[in-house]
This record gives C-alpha cells, structure tokens and sequence, in this order.
C-alpha cells in the first residue's frame, strides 16, 4: 500500500495545463483534451494513482485553478 495516492476528476478539466507546466513528471495532457496523470488508472472518468513520494505533484494539485486534483495520505485529504 503506497503511502500517498492522487486523484484527478478528468472531465472537470479545463485544460489549463497549469498542472502539466508545474509536474510535466507526472501530468500531460491527453489526446482527448484533458488533463492525464502518467501512469494511473482509470477508475470511473477519474484518474487514480498511488505514490509513496509526491514529488511536485502536491504544487501542481495546489495550483489547479478549478480544485480537480486531490491528494490523499492514507484517509486524510491533504489537498
Ligand atoms: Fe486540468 Fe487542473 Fe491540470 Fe488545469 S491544472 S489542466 S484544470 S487538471
């Protein structure tokens, strides 16, 4: 179980690509048009993906401008 886990509500995307310009590690933007966090899957129209080390993507969560990306530790939301 990983420590952290990230979720995106792809079809609340306003294809700012703010997320992509502040974590390109771990955020690009899908041929469909929205917003896709590399490597997660597909849970519903969500993207879900587990991580133990953040890295930049709680900045890139913080900075999305319509609060769609949200970061979990454990059960408590942390963004
Ligand atoms: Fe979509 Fe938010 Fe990323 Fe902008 S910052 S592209 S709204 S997920």
């Amino acid at each position: 179980m990983a420590k952290f886990r990230v979720e995106l509500e792809r079809e609340e995307c306003t294809a700012c690509e703010s997320c992509v310009d502040s974590c390109p590690a771990s955020f690009e933007m899908a041929d469909d048009g929205w917003a896709h966090v590399q490597g997660s899957k597909r849970v519903g129209s969500n993207d879900e993906l587990e991580l133990d080390d953040l890295g930049c993507t709680k900045e890139a969560a913080e900075g999305c401008p319509v609060n769609i990306i949200h970061i979990f530790e454990g059960a408590n939301k942390i963004v």
